[in-house]
């Protein structure tokens, strides 16, 4: 059996090993060092974000007919995107892949912070009240349905080997669930580690109600792209434990940590102002963040 076989055969196996395989080591690890003390209920903030995470991947299923490595199949049978057309090694095609579409979620993540309609969905994501392991796999269904779309999208452009998609894949899962982790690192370690992954101090600093800081750090896996397009910032101003986590004007329990709040918070208040260039806080009526 050829590896893109075994990838085909055991997709789903692969993907639940690896989820929960994350979920219960940093998991164990939040319980021996946490970085912050939880302010909220932790067994009602698992029960909905889980419940959320559950309740995407049955709507996933029923939305999308077939799987992202499904699409990359098809597109190596018909000969779509840059690397089924032109002469590259395998290994070189999956490499690139990887990292071309850790780019695109980048992108795609400064998008919904952009784009006032899109930051509805993204909310969901933001307003958890505290962050940990299970903030990482919280999205909206419109969001994660938008991810499929534009990752679907990618590969029919790209044409990545069947076995870098499902890398791709577990990596951004196992890394958006490190860097959501409530775990301590030693910050000699954190300031090694930051330089090849995004490290729970990073992403920490985009979950801060403060603009300014929400629009930095958009990275997921890779660390680089926020560097190179100058969305990175080192540290939030308030320090780990004394930044204030979540969305300012979001703070109800029963909007924020219940799953049917979720479900609804994209529709919730009028659109105004175009997120992303707002920098500095001011406390207006007409305020998404
Ligand atoms: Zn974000
Ligand atoms: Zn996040």
């Amino acid at each position: 059996m050829g590896i893109d076989e075994f990838v085909m055969s055991y997709e789903k196996e692969i993907r639940m090993g690896f989820f929960f395989g994350m979920l219960a080591v940093i998991g164990l690890w939040e319980l021996i060092a946490p970085r912050r003390t939880l302010s909220v209920s932790k067994t009602v903030r698992w029960l909905n974000n889980l419940g959320l995470v559950f309740f995407n991947s049955f709507i996933i299923r029923l939305v999308f007919p077939v799987a992202a490595i499904g699409v990359a199949a098809a597109a190596q049978g018909n000969h779509w995107g840059l690397f089924n057309t032109i002469e590259i090694s395998v290994g070189l095609a999956a490499i690139l892949s990887i990292v071309i579409m850790d780019f695109v979620i980048y992108v795609q993540h400064v998008m919904v912070h952009a784009i006032p309609v899109l930051w509805r969905l993204h909310r969901v994501h933001h307003a958890d009240l505290d962050y940990d392991v299970t903030t990482g796999a919280r999205f909206h269904t419109l969001e994660i349905i938008l991810s499929m779309a534009i990752k679907f999208a990618t590969i029919v452009l790209l044409g990545p080997p069947v076995f870098a998609v499902i890398i791709f894949e577990v990596i951004l899962n196992a890394t958006a669930m490190f860097n959501h982790g409530n775990i301590r690192l030693p910050k000699s370690i954190d300031r090694v580690l930051r330089l090849l992954v995004v490290t729970p101090d990073m992403h920490r600093v985009h979950h801060s109600v403060e603009d300014d800081e929400t629009n930095s750090n958009f990275g997921f896996s890779l660390p680089w792209w926020d560097r190179m397009f100058g969305t990175y910032r080192d540290q939030p101003r308030a320090g780990h434990t004394g930044m204030t986590i979540g969305i300012h004007k979001f703070k109800d329990p029963k909007q924020v940590l219940w799953i049917t709040g979720m479900l609804t918070l994209p529709f919730k208040g009028k659109i105004s102002h175009y997120a992303i260039n707002r920098r500095t806080w001011t406390d207006s009526k007409d305020n998404e963040l």
